[in-house]
């Protein structure tokens, strides 16, 4: 869908949910347009949800290195303004065979030895906020 046509779809779905007070479950790879529609953001990383948050927290302060990944890659709409993109090496595993420990361990810019063995559970970090990753306290 081109921009404009997505934009009008996005505020009719906006509309509705207001008019009927729906919950949508809302999957796109596109952060710009969960970041417009969203009220709550799972991030998903190889099957498996790695941070689940409020939208304005996590679009503001992402702790998981892997959504740190995704909203480095947003656009800034101000060419004064830089954002300091974070490019992940190597290819996504299969989901078939996931990696043992984290599974975001053969991307992680942040990795360390035990995330090659130990799989962090996903825990709610602060009220609302949780992420599955060794670092994140
Ligand atoms: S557990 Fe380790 S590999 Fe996984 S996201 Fe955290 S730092 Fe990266």
């Amino acid at each position: 869908m081109d921009v404009s046509n997505q934009s009008h779809e996005l505020n009719i779905l906006q509309d509705l949910k207001a008019e009927f007070k729906l919950t949508y479950l809302f999957v796109a790879h596109n952060m710009s347009v969960v970041e417009h529609i969203a009220d709550r953001v799972g991030v998903m990383y190889l099957g498996k949800l790695v941070e689940v948050a409020p939208r304005s927290e996590l679009f503001r302060n992402p702790r998981h290195p892997y959504t740190k990944a995704l909203m480095s890659a947003i656009p800034v709409p101000d060419p004064r303004l830089k954002r300091e993109r974070i490019i992940l090496k190597g290819d996504v595993p299969s989901p078939l065979k996931p990696p043992a420990g984290c599974r975001f361990h053969t991307r992680c810019p942040e990795a360390i030895e035990r995330c090659k063995s130990e799989e962090p559970l996903l825990r709610e970090t602060s009220t609302g906020y949780w992420t599955s990753c060794l670092l994140v306290n």
